[in-house]
């Protein structure tokens, strides 16, 4: 019975963070507010900062990372402008929040995480999800995945020094990249849209703060 009213807490919590945190800011994208209202995000939440889950707020993971705030992962979602066959590949497995919410989306999703621990832990959440259509890969996902590319979407949730370019050759006619490009202090938000033509169009989506993209065509690890 405890457990059943702590479950509708945790309803009543995620409903108000999409209207408060997401619609109030703009996302209008109807699949992007239902995974946001439909994804349990204290599942991926370390359990001494469960009661934190659902406020307007990035929270530690572990390993020096984090989940990011909400309306960030929202932010990503919507502007990668996924539909049902996309493929979508997710860099930066975190938490493997981002990803569930893609999930819940697009029929298959890739993500790639460089920490071991941290993608074992995420695969933990899927299974007690039953997400079963989420593939997980530990490496270095700024060079993205070749065996499955191309991809519709790809969406980074580190910051790198510049676009890596095997994220680009590996985005289909049409596709997008998400991206935060930027230093320590800050990034933009990019949004790289890959025109048949083969031309790459860029907008700044909005300004962030992400922990670093370490690896080959991102930051060197010291
Ligand atoms: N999307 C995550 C979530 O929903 O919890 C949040 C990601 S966290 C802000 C960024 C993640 O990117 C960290 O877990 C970090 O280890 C990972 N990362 C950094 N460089 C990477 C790389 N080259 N390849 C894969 N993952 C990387």
């Amino acid at each position: 019975m405890q457990f059943e009213e702590e479950i509708d807490d945790w309803d009543f919590q995620r409903e108000m963070m999409v209207d408060t945190q997401l619609i109030s800011r703009g996302i209008k994208d109807v699949p992007t507010l239902r995974a946001m209202g439909t994804v349990p995000r204290h599942c991926f939440v370390p359990s001494d900062l469960r009661k934190h889950s659902y406020q307007d707020a990035p929270l530690p993971i572990g390993d020096g990372q984090t989940i990011s705030q909400p309306y960030i992962v929202a932010l990503m979602t919507e502007a990668a402008q996924v539909k049902t066959e996309d493929r979508v590949l997710d860099i930066g497995t975190g938490s493997g929040y981002a990803a569930a919410i893609f999930s819940r989306i697009v029929d298959h999703v890739y993500t790639i995480e460089r920490i071991a621990a941290l993608t074992k832990k995420a695969k933990g959440c899927y299974t007690e999800l039953g997400y079963d259509n989420i593939e997980c890969k530990v490496g270095d996902g700024s060079l993205g995945w070749s065996g499955k590319a191309p991809f519709d979407a790809i969406v980074v949730t580190a910051g790198a020094p510049v676009v890596p370019e095997s994220l680009v050759e590996q985005l289909s006619d049409g596709g997008r990249l998400i991206i935060p490009v930027g230093d320590a202090f800050g990034q933009r938000l990019l949004r790289l849209t890959k025109e048949a033509s083969g031309e790459v169009r860029t907008e700044t989506l909005e300004y962030v703060r992400f922990v670093p993209l370490i690896g080959a065509e991102g930051w060197h690890s010291s």
